[in-house]
C-alpha cells in the first residue's frame, strides 16, 4: 500500500473556501434555515455519497493513516474501519424509513379521545471531534448517524493524524457543501475553540480528561453532548475458561492496532491457581499472531514516540513496584527499540500494584496486566472498585457464570468470549458509563441521539380538557372525583 500523502499540512483546513469554524457554522445554520429538513430520499443519497467514498477511496484514506501511524497494517484499516462503517451505512440505509416514522404513543384515559405521537426531527447543526486511534470508524461513524437524522455537521478529526484529516477534508469536500458537511483540522486550541462553538449536539471521542473540559466548554452555551471516552476495560476469565481458546481470542482483540483500541481488553484477571497456565498460552498466542515484530507487516506501530516512551514508563514503574515482566523468548531476542521501528513488544505484567500506573491509567498499547483472584466474586468485586469501563469482557462456557458477571458488574458494552466484537455490531447502542462516557450511538440509537424525539398531542373534537374548564359547574363535581379514582364527590371545603 502506498504511504504517499503530502507532510506539509496547514492546520485549519476546511471543506469550503471559509475556514473560520465560527462562520462555518453560522453558514450551516443560514443554510438549515433556508432550506427544509432533509426527507428520507435526501439522507439516503448523503449516505451513498459517503458509501461511494469508502468504496472508492478508502485506501486512499488507508495510506494516509498509515502514514500517520508510521504503519498500520492493512487489514486491520479493513476489519476495523471500512467494513464496520460500510455495514453501518447499508443498515441505516435499510432501517432509516422504519426510524423516521412517526410513533404511536398511548394517550391517557382522561385525555381521550386524542392522538400522541412522537416525531424525530434534525437537531440541527451537530459537531464531532475525534480522535487519532481509528481516525476513520470515529469520524465517519458518528457522521453517519447524524447524517441519518437529517443534521449539518462539521468534523474536528486528530492532530495526530494529520495526512488522514488533510485526505478526509479533501474527499468530504468532493462530495458534500460545506453547508452539509465540514472538515476543520488543527491541534488542541483549534478544538478547545470548536468545542465552545454553540452546536446543537456535540460528540466527543477522546480521552476523560480532554471529555471533562469539553463538557465544560459546552456547558457555556447549553450545548448538549455524547462523551465518548476511554478506561480500563477489565477482562474476567472464569474458572471454567479454556486457556487455549481464551489467550487466542484476548490476544487477538489485544494486540490488534497495537493494543491502541479504546476498548483494547485493558487488564485480565484470571484464577491464581491457574495462572501460569494463562500467561503461557497469552505470551504463546502473542508469538502465533505475530512470529516477529520487527517490520512485521502484520503489526500496527506506536502512534508517536511520546507514546511509545509512555508505554515504556508505564512497564518500567510497574517492574520497580515489584511486577514481573513477562515475554515471549521470540519477542525478547528481537531485541531493543530502535530496531523494533516503532512497534512495541507484547508485554504482560504479573501482578502489578494496584495503584501501579499500569493499573492507574489507560494502558492503550500491547501491555497486558494480568491478575489472580481466588473467588469470581472477588474479581467482580475488584471491576467494581473502579470507575465504570467501556467494555467488560467474560469469559466462561457456564450460562450461570455468565448471568452472574453481566448481572454485578456494568460497563459501556461487554462481549461475552471474545473481546472488541460489541462496537461492530450495527444494532448495538455503543457508549460507555460514567467517567468512561455518557450518551451512546450506532445504528438506531445514534438516530435517536441526533434527532430530537418531539412529543405531540392532538385532541379528539370532544375534549376533556374543554369540558372541565371554568366556570366548574356539576359536571366537574361529577368528575373531578373519578379522575381522582375516587366514587363519590366531597363537598369542597
Ligand atoms: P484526546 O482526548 O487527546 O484527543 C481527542 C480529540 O480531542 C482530538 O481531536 C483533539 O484535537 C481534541 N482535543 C484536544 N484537546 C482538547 C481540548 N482542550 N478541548 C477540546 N478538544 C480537545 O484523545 P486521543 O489521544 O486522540 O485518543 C485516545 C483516547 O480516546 C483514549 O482515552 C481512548 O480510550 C479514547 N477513545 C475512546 C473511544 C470511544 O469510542 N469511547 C474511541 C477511541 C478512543
Amino acid at each position: 500500500m502506498p504511504d504517499h500523502v503530502p507532510a506539509d499540512l496547514p492546520d485549519g483546513v476546511s471543506a469550503g473556501p471559509d475556514r473560520a469554524p465560527r462562520r462555518l457554522l453560522d453558514r450551516q445554520r443560514a443554510a438549515a434555515a433556508a432550506a427544509p429538513p432533509s426527507d428520507a430520499a435526501q439522507r439516503r443519497a448523503s449516505l451513498r455519497r459517503l458509501d461511494a467514498l469508502l468504496h472508492q477511496d478508502g485506501d486512499r484514506l488507508h495510506a494516509a493513516v498509515s502514514a500517520d501511524f508510521g504503519h498500520r497494517a492493512y487489514p486491520e484499516t479493513v476489519l476495523a474501519e471500512l467494513v464496520p462503517l460500510r455495514a453501518a451505512i447499508g443498515f441505516a440505509l435499510r432501517h432509516l424509513g422504519h426510524w423516521m416514522r412517526p410513533r404511536r404513543r398511548r394517550v391517557a384515559w382522561s385525555f381521550q379521545p386524542g392522538t400522541a405521537w412522537v416525531l424525530h426531527q434534525p437537531l440541527g447543526c451537530v459537531g464531532i471531534v475525534s480522535p487519532w486511534n481509528y481516525p476513520l470508524f470515529l469520524s465517519i461513524g458518528p457522521l453517519i448517524d447524524a447524517l441519518a437524522a437529517g443534521n449539518r455537521v462539521m468534523l474536528k478529526p486528530s492532530e495526530l493524524t494529520p495526512r488522514f484529516s488533510a485526505r478526509l477534508a479533501e474527499l468530504l469536500a468532493a462530495r458534500f457543501e460545506p453547508e452539509q458537511v465540514a472538515v476543520v483540522t488543527g491541534g488542541p486550541e483549534v478544538a478547545q475553540a470548536f468545542c465552545a462553538l454553540p452546536f446543537d449536539h456535540l460528540l466527543f471521542t477522546g480521552s476523560t480528561a480532554v471529555g471533562r473540559a469539553v463538557m465544560r466548554a459546552a456547558a457555556e452555551t447549553l450545548t448538549p453532548v455524547t462523551l465518548e471516552l476511554g478506561g480500563k476495560s477489565p477482562v474476567l476469565v472464569a474458572p471454567d475458561a479454556d486457556p487455549v481458546r481464551t489467550a487466542r481470542s484476548l490476544m487477538i482483540g489485544k494486540l490488534f492496532n497495537a493494543g491502541q483500541t479504546c476498548i483494547a481488553p485493558d487488564y485480565a484477571l484470571v484464577p491464581q491457581h491457574r495462572l501460569p497456565e494463562f500467561t503461557g498460552a497469552l505470551l504463546a498466542e502473542a508469538a502465533r499472531l505475530y512470529p516477529r515484530i520487527a517490520d512485521n507487516p502484520d503489526y500496527t506501530r506506536i502512534i508517536s514516540e511520546r507514546h511509545l516512551d509512555r508505554l515504556g514508563h508505564l512497564v518500567d514503574e510497574a517492574a520497580e513496584r515489584g511486577a514481573a515482566v513477562l515475554r515471549d523468548p521470540a519477542h525478547q531476542a528481537e531485541g531493543d527499540r530502535p530496531r523494533l521501528s516503532g512497534r512495541m513488544v507484547p508485554t504482560l505484567l504479573l501482578g502489578a500494584p494496584d495503584d501501579s500506573e499500569a493499573m492507574r491509567d489507560e494502558i492503550f498499547g500491547p501491555v497486558l496486566p494480568v491478575l489472580g483472584y481466588r473467588t469470581l466474586d472477588e474479581a467482580i468485586a475488584l471491576v467494581n472498585r473502579r470507575p465504570r469501563p467501556l467494555a467488560l469482557y467474560c469469559y466462561t462456557d457456564d450460562r450461570d457464570t455468565e448471568r452472574h458477571v453481566l448481572r454485578h458488574t456494568l460497563s459501556g458494552g461487554a462481549t461475552v468470549n471474545g473481546t472488541i466484537l460489541h462496537c461492530a455490531q450495527p444494532d448495538l447502542p455503543f457508549g460507555g458509563v460514567g467517567p468512561s462516557g455518557t450518551g451512546a450511538y450506532h445504528g438506531e440509537t445514534g438516530f435517536l441521539r441526533f434527532s430530537h424525539a418531539r412529543g405531540i398531542y392532538r385532541p379528539g373534537r370532544i375534549s376533556g380538557f374543554t369540558t372541565l374548564a371554568p366556570p366548574h359547574g356539576r359536571l366537574s363535581a361529577r368528575l373531578l372525583p373519578l379522575m381522582l379514582g375516587r366514587r363519590r364527590s366531597r363537598p369542597a371545603s
